[in-house]
């Protein structure tokens, strides 16, 4: 994997890529049983910092507790680890991705196999390619997000991933950027691997947590900053028609940072994309790594 960096942290060591491996018969292989994290490091004025990492390590845990999967480092190894590992790899912007999962052992659904961990890192371009500012096209999915009750949406677990895999594969395919699933109940959810909102009369709405989504450390991103410019933020079901005569709208993640969306199913918005809102909320994110922002928060953690 050439353009990957060198080192990677495997069960509490630094190991050269290729060292960094594990047998076929991980229960996680098989079954998904795997929790994981995706982290992004921006170089800033004050050299670089690990976004929102606490709150990361913390979701990364809630979602091993959801699966009875043990993480044996503590939120402080793990957040060294992370530090160390850009440093080792001479990265300061970067993508980190620690993941927990069950490893070989005995066979079965049930097992309690020791788990492994590992935290790699490299440089992620803007997720959603050369779109990403512009806008990106999107559809909505024929296939329905994770119901409640059946796989947890809310622990970042890798079996979650097959779902998000048919959502953006199909969304490919139909040549568009992106898929947005929607509930059971067909309610608004979120993207594959995105938080989801909408603007319409200087009103922000986006998705409840009982709408089958990530808790997108990105979106109380957007919705802080937001409420800071003093724009009013409904978190609230919503139905997919709202989409189509909606002002503007934009994606939310680690990955897709703020990613305006410039058309759904085709249909474009009311506003020219990117909209007056999504770029301000945009500007403002972009703005806590290049200083124009202040980060009142502590949200730049520099070790
Ligand atoms: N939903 C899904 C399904 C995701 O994979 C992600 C990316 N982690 C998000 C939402 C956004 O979450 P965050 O802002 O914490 O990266």
């Amino acid at each position: 994997m050439s353009n990957f960096p060198d080192t990677i942290w495997h069960n509490g060591q630094f190991k050269p890529w290729a060292q960094a491996t594990t047998h076929v018969m991980t229960h996680a292989l098989h079954y998904g049983s795997s929790v994981f994290e995706g982290i992004r490091s921006y170089a800033t004025p004050n050299g670089h910092a690990i976004f929102r990492l606490n709150e990361h390590i913390k979701r990364f845990f809630n979602s091993a507790r959801i699966y009875d999967l043990a993480v044996n480092y503590t939120p402080d190894e793990i957040r060294a680890a992370c530090f160390e590992l850009l440093k080792k790899n001479d990265l300061t912007s970067g993508y980190l991705r620690p993941i927990v999962f069950r490893g070989p052992g005995s066979f079965g659904l049930g097992a309690d196999n020791p788990t492994e961990m590992s935290i790699a890192a490299w440089v992620w371009g803007p997720y959603l390619g050369h779109a990403s500012a512009q806008g990106v096209d999107v559809c909505i999915s024929s296939w329905q997000r994770l119901a409640p009750n059946t796989v947890p949406a809310m622990a970042k677990a890798g079996g979650n991933y097959l779902s998000s895999t048919l959502i953006s594969r199909e969304a490919k395919r139909l040549g568009f950027d992106e898929g947005i699933g929607l509930t059971r109940d067909g309610l608004l959810s979120e993207g594959a691997g995105e938080n989801l909102f909408v603007m319409l009369d200087n009103v922000i709405y986006t998705t409840t947590l009982g709408s089958s989504i990530l808790n997108g450390i990105t979106r109380h991103t957007a919705i802080t900053l937001a409420k800071k410019m003093g724009y009013e933020v409904r978190e609230q079901p919503l139905p997919r028609e709202f989409l189509y005569f909606a002002d503007e709208a934009f994606f939310t993640g680690t990955a897709a940072e703020i990613t305006p969306i410039r058309s759904v199913d085709r249909k474009t918005f009311a506003h020219a994309c990117p909209g007056p809102i999504t770029t301000r909320i945009r500007e403002a994110f972009f703005g806590l790594f290049n200083g124009t922002t202040e980060d009142e928060w502590g949200w730049l953690d520099h070790a």
